[in-house]
């Protein structure tokens, strides 16, 4: 799903934070032809020295300059599908589910930027007996996710700072309302897997680790941890869409960093794993 309303620093799909269709250009195949300067009718695109740029203020996102770009440096990413649309993508695979005790996993940007699409594509999906899950952020209206939860067999629900200032400052929104959700889900009795982004020296110090576990443990013990460790994949993506990627060259976690968080997390009687 594309649209996501947080923007933590370390997001390795940028593509997927606004909710609408965005040009993005790839440097390393342009050939400076100049053939989308050409082509943009509201002059979005423009050249230099460093190569092609689109003025995303300026782009009314008509299509133009990918028609003419022959060796596709421009593509679209995301496009607009109905229910069935992607109903019927899934539901080509669905043997093949069913065969590897696998589902249908809902992931985003933020499914719950689109509550009501979510429903009712989980919803045609449990009706044919597949297993559904939703991976969130958390950080959506609650009665959104109340809609969602009764075809939901499973959520990966991502947990990045107990601090409400820090969490601020990571995300551009305070946890209020994820630690609203997070109570909801436990409350509805679906099976989670909480999920804990493991950032070198943003969220990683062992009392961080401690407050996320001990949150937790206060209202389940039946959800597990996954930890992830921070990775730079995204970085590459950033520049495809014209914007500043603000860790620069922050190293991955340690094992040791790991280890020590995932002995954190146990010792609160909670199941841990480190997710690579
Ligand atoms: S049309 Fe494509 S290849 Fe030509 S300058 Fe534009 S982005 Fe580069
Ligand atoms: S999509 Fe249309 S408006 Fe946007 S940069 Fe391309 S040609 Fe210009």
């Amino acid at each position: 799903m594309k649209g996501c309303p947080l923007r933590c620093l370390w997001c390795s799909n940028p593509e997927s934070q606004n909710p609408w269709p965005e040009v993005t250009h790839r440097d390393s195949v342009c050939n400076k032809c100049g053939l989308c300067v050409e082509a943009c009718e509201t002059k979005a695109i423009s050249t230099d020295d460093h190569g092609v740029h689109i003025g995303r203020q300026l782009c009314v996102r008509c299509g133009k300059c990918v028609e003419v770009c022959v060796p596709e440096a421009l593509r679209f990413i995301g496009r607009e599908m109905s229910v069935d649309d992607v109903f019927k993508e899934i539901a080509r695979d669905a043997d093949y589910y069913q065969d590897s005790g696998g589902g249908v996993t809902v992931s985003g940007g933020e499914l719950l930027y689109q509550p009501e699409f979510t429903a009712a594509l989980l919803k045609r999906c449990r009706e044919t007996g597949m297993h559904t899950c939703i991976d969130t952020s958390g950080y959506g209206n609650t009665a959104a996710l109340e809609s969602i939860l009764p075809y939901t067999s499973l959520v990966l629900f991502d947990l990045k700072h107990m601090d409400q200032l820090k969490h601020q400052e990571l995300t551009g929104h305070s946890n209020e309302l994820i630690m609203q959700n997070l109570a909801l889900i436990v409350a509805r009795g679906v099976p989670m897997i909480i999920r804990v982004p493991v950032i070198p020296g943003l969220n990683d110090a062992d009392d961080e680790i401690t407050a996320m576990a001990c949150a937790v443990a206060e209202i389940t013990k039946t959800a597990p941890f996954n930890l992830l460790p921070y990775h730079r994949y995204g970085m590459g993506k950033y520049k495809m869409l014209d914007q500043e990627y603000k860790l620069g060259e922050l190293a991955p976690p340690t094992d040791a960093k790991l280890q020590r968080a995932k002995e954190i997390v146990e010792s609160f009687g909670i199941n841990c794993e480190i997710v690579l």
